[in-house]
């Protein structure tokens, strides 16, 4: 958050005796859980798991887990929970999730929800799991998707529309030509959207069901929704 929180906002969140714990980031495709994500691990030191980035690392490097999540991920499908389930378990056993840790994209089924809890439920020094859903109607998430560039050096995300980068198609980090990922066309994304409905809504009724739930506005500036699920995150905790 270094480069947009305002130093009120970062002062208060340090002065926080609430420790992060396991953060949920959930939203629909597009909405901007990688870029809020990014931002609020520099807040709270704490690591973000990306399982679509995780992934997508498994696709580039060719192991099997990579060779079995292509075509699926291609068609805009979800990878089979028991797959990305145990590529979680081997990403929480590293140490730098000992403070807490933003899961970034999962749990999307109701399947690795139960998976998690029971994970968590076994750590009794674990904090209670706390999930914060971004905001956003359908042609704003299409906007985003369809708008979404990514430096594929440093992994910075801009929008063409929304967040565009000072030179047209350069990284302003690194002067890495852009690129747009395979599956943030419109027709893949209706097909994203699909999954989301179907099988991930139903786990934000289920954190929301044991008060462990709040949503925040996607439709304001980076820096105003960081601060937002900020408070978000720490009144959660405090429940
Ligand atoms: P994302 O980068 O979060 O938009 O994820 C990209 C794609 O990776 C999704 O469309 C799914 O095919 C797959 N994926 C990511 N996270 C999960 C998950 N938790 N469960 C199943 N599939 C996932």
């Amino acid at each position: 958050m270094s480069s947009i929180a305002s130093s009120m906002e970062r002062g208060r969140a340090a002065e926080s005796k609430i420790a992060p714990g396991p953060i949920l980031l959930l939203g629909a495709p597009g909405v901007g859980k990688g870029t809020q994500a990014k931002e609020l691990v520099k807040l709270w030191g704490i690591p973000q798991i990306s399982t679509g980035d995780l992934l997508r690392a498994n696709v580039e490097q060719g192991t099997p887990l990579g060779v079995l999540a292509k075509e699926i991920m291609t068609r805009g499908e979800l990878v089979p929970d028991a797959l990305v389930n145990d590529m979680v378990a081997a990403r929480l056993l590293e140490p730098d999730t000992a403070r807490g840790y933003m899961l970034d994209g999962y749990p999307r089924t109701l399947g690795q929800a139960d998976w998690l809890d029971a994970r968590l439920a076994a750590q009794p020094e674990s904090l209670p799991v706390v999930a914060v859903s971004i905001q956003l109607n359908y042609n704003q998430l299409l906007r985003r998707i369809t708008g979404r560039r990514i430096c594929p050096v440093c992994q910075r995300i801009y929008n063409i529309y929304v967040n565009p980068p000072e030179r047209e198609g350069v990284c302003d980090v690194d002067g890495t030509p852009l690129i747009q990922r395979a599956d943030d066309t419109e027709e893949i994304f209706k097909e994203r959207m699909r999954a989301y409905e179907t099988l991930t809504a139903p786990v934000i009724e289920h954190y929301r069901a044991l008060g462990r739930f709040a949503g925040v506005d996607g439709d304001r500036p980076i820096e105003t929704i960081a601060a937002g699920i900020v408070t978000t995150v720490e009144r959660l905790r405090k429940t």
